[in-house]
């Protein structure tokens, strides 16, 4: 059967609500695929396009550039879903953090960061992460999944429904920027990851451009290339160390790709200027690594790379084996690697009210979910 040939081609569609199939996150392509299975023509696709990635529909019936009929049929056979919020936090600073979880019961965080000129949507790749960062609280969550495309669209439709941002604005826009910094490795669920961007960045759509997307890696080598030809969003590599003795105890991926490798990658980004430059980000732990010297050394190792240094104040969580830097010594090490000729911002930290570091409100939920049940079974 014909069908056989779409579920190769295409991901199978989500289980939705009373076996509708879900719509929503999905690609042009997959569109299509639906719209042929229910014998429309295929500009269906792009009509439907315009109704849920432009103009955030969430309900056949206002497609109101579509016969009337025609719009009950579709609500007979599809939904447009969106994750589920499982708890939604708002800071006193503004920040905006979202629990959300998915029909299998798997919980991930999305955040909202507004700022002056900005606002940014930090998104999450992986339920959990296999990567096991020592400084890290995702890494301490156990159940790793990859997320779907859809799954990663779906985090910034949410977002967006919650702060009123359809139809896609031009300017001043709540949600300007993307960063993959959430839970997970996006370079180990690349696939998805890209079939996400290519969603997000259509012109007809969300059109958030590729210069307003960071993707942020712990240095999966041979997939930054990849990234580089094919999505060509900003790059940020966790790089946290400037030896491989330690990195490989802080990072371990670091014992498969070391610094030397990864900065190779670095250097042939494509597209890299002075306007256009790598993010670096270092976690600053109290006398691990954050020395003088290690400043002047991550100046030596980041000649020739157009880049830009992101200090960030380690953010504790319970039972991490590290204290965050003193003031003193952020400082200290800000000023070398400015004076090395890197722009050396200090990440102020935001939404500390709402446990918004990595990881740290879904291990909040699973801890509560767990209390639930054994208070239940007593
Ligand atoms: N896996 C990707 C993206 C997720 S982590 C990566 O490694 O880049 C996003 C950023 O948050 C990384 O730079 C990570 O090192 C940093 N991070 C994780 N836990 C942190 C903590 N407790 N305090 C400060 N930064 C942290």
């Amino acid at each position: 059967m014909s069908t056989a040939g779409h579920a190769r081609q295409f991901a199978p569609p989500a289980p939705a609500a009373e076996g509708r199939r879900n719509l929503g996150g999905r690609d042009l392509g997959e569109l299509a695929a639906e719209m042929a299975a229910i014998g429309a023509p295929a500009f269906r696709a792009r009509q439907l396009w315009h109704w849920i990635y432009h103009r955030g529909a969430t309900d056949f019936a206002v497609m109101t550039t579509l016969a009337k009929d025609f719009r009950a049929r579709l609500a007979e056979t599809f939904v447009i879903e969106r994750p589920a919020i499982a708890e939604s936090r708002h800071s006193l600073d503004g920040t905006h953090k979202w629990l959300l979880r998915f029909p299998d019961g798997q919980e991930v965080e999305t955040v909202h960061i507004p700022e002056e000129d900005r606002g940014t949507l930090c998104v999450s790749s992986q339920v959990g992460c296999t990567l096991t960062c020592r400084f890290c609280h995702t890494g301490t969550q156990r159940l790793v999944r990859n997320l779907s495309a859809a799954e990663i669209v779906g985090q910034l439709m949410l977002a967006r429904d919650a702060l009123g941002e359809w139809p896609s604005p031009n300017d001043g826009r709540l949600i300007s920027n993307i960063v993959l910094m959430g839970m997970g490795e996006p370079l180990y669920n690349y696939d998805s990851v890209a079939k996400a961007l290519k969603i997000v960045m259509d012109g007809e759509g969300i059109a958030i451009s590729r210069r307003r997307i960071t993707l942020s890696t712990a240095g999966v080598v041979p997939m930054i290339k990849r990234c580089g030809e094919e999505l060509n969003v900003n790059l940020a590599i966790s790089l946290h160390a400037v030896n491989d003795e330690l990195r490989d105890q802080i990072v371990p991926i670091n014992r498969k790709y070391p610094i030397a490798e990864l900065l190779d990658a670095c250097r042939n980004y494509p597209g890299l200027s002075n306007a256009r430059r790598i993010t670096f980000e270092y976690v600053m732990l109290k006398d691990v690594n954050d020395s003088p010297a290690e400043a002047r050394e991550l100046v030596r190792l980041l000649r020739g790379i157009p880049a830009k240094v992101n200090l960030i104040p380690f953010n504790p969580w319970p039972g991490a084996p590290f204290d965050c830097s003193t003031d003193t010594a952020i400082k200290r090490f800000s000023d070398i690697v400015f004076a090395g000729g890197y722009a050396s911002p200090v990440r102020t930290p935001r939404g500390q009210d709402i446990m918004a570091a990595c990881g740290q409100l879904k291990s909040a939920s699973i801890k509560k979910r767990r209390s639930e049940m054994t208070a239940a079974a007593v």
